[in-house]
């Protein structure tokens, strides 16, 4: 079965709409872009399509890829100050000349609706109500709504990212499943996609994961977006996987759209105090 990301978001996001005209809310994201990395123009463009589609406004910063530290961090400072800014979305990678790390740690993190500041993270980590990063908030949402129980499942996460890999490791743990997390230094991959009830995919290698790494009716999250000719194809062998799968997020239109769904509610528990 499909876990059809696309259709769970369009889902979320009319009710989301219609809690936004209900509540006569007026929510504004700010986001900033820096410099003209095409891909982060991509995303960009869509969150303020999606954020449009649901009556958030956006205030787009697209700053020159020369600004300076100093400069960024007065805009940073000046939008945290901003009573008319709910949300402030910092879109990475920074140019290399400034630090991502240190940029995320100045938004404040009433506003961080990426939930990726110290803060937020920490408090993800001590199981605190908070903002938790889109994706693997997504990806809980996605299951819920398929009412896939992961209790006791033995889950195996590839990928060991701040934003990706280790925040769904948390969830799923605090979901009672019994995670393994992998990466680059795990010795022998299969030994633990083979055994696993549920793999999540966040590397960044096109098909990588292939039919003969996973058992019958195990449970795929893709969360990987890669081009191959031309393609978006995700870290899953898709086509020869989805034989043996019980449940299966397609690339496109899987745990994307369950990304942007969650970071336009983020807003929504922004501005209903989390
Ligand atoms: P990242 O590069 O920060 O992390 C990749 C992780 O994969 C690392 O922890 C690394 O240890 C692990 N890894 C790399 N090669 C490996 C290998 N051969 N075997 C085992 N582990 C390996 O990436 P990220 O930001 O976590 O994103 C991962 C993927 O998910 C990318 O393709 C990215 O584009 C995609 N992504 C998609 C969404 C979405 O909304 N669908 C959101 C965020 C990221």
């Amino acid at each position: 079965m499909i876990l059809d990301g696309k259709m769970v978001a369009d889902l979320r996001n009319e009710e989301l709409r219609k809690k936004i005209i209900a509540e006569n809310l007026k929510l504004t994201t700010a986001i900033i872009l820096v410099g003209s990395n095409p891909a982060s123009l991509v995303y960009v463009k869509n969150k303020i399509k999606a954020s449009k589609k649901v009556g958030i406004n956006t205030k787009l910063f697209n700053l020159d890829e020369t600004i300076s530290d100093a400069e960024l961090t007065k805009v940073i400072t000046n939008l945290n100050n901003d009573n008319e800014i709910d949300g402030i979305l910092l879109q990475l990678p920074l140019p290399k000349h400034l630090d991502d790390d240190k940029f995320i740690n100045l938004i404040n993190p009433l506003k961080d609706i990426d939930g990726f500041t110290t803060i937020n993270q920490g408090r993800l980590f001590q199981k605190q109500p908070t903002i938790v990063s889109a994706t693997p908030q997504g990806i809980i949402n996605l299951l819920n709504h398929y009412k896939i129980d992961v209790t006791g499942l033995d889950a195996v996460v590839i990928g060991r990212s701040q934003i990706v890999g280790m925040p769904i490791a948390k969830l799923l743990t605090d979901l009672n499943a019994t995670v393994t997390i992998c990466h680059t230094k795990t010795k022998d991959l299969s030994k633990y996609t083979k055994k696993a009830d549920l793999i999540v995919a966040a590397v960044g290698v096109p098909k990588m994961i292939t039919a003969n790494m996973v058992k019958e009716g195990v449970i795929i999250i893709d969360v990987g977006i890669n081009r191959l000719n031309d393609k978006l194809v995700g870290d899953v062998d898709f086509d020869e996987v989805s034989k043996k799968a019980k449940y299966i997020t397609p690339v496109p239109k899987g745990v994307g759209p369950m990304t942007i769904n969650a970071l336009l509610e983020n807003i929504y528990k922004i501005k209903r105090g989390v």
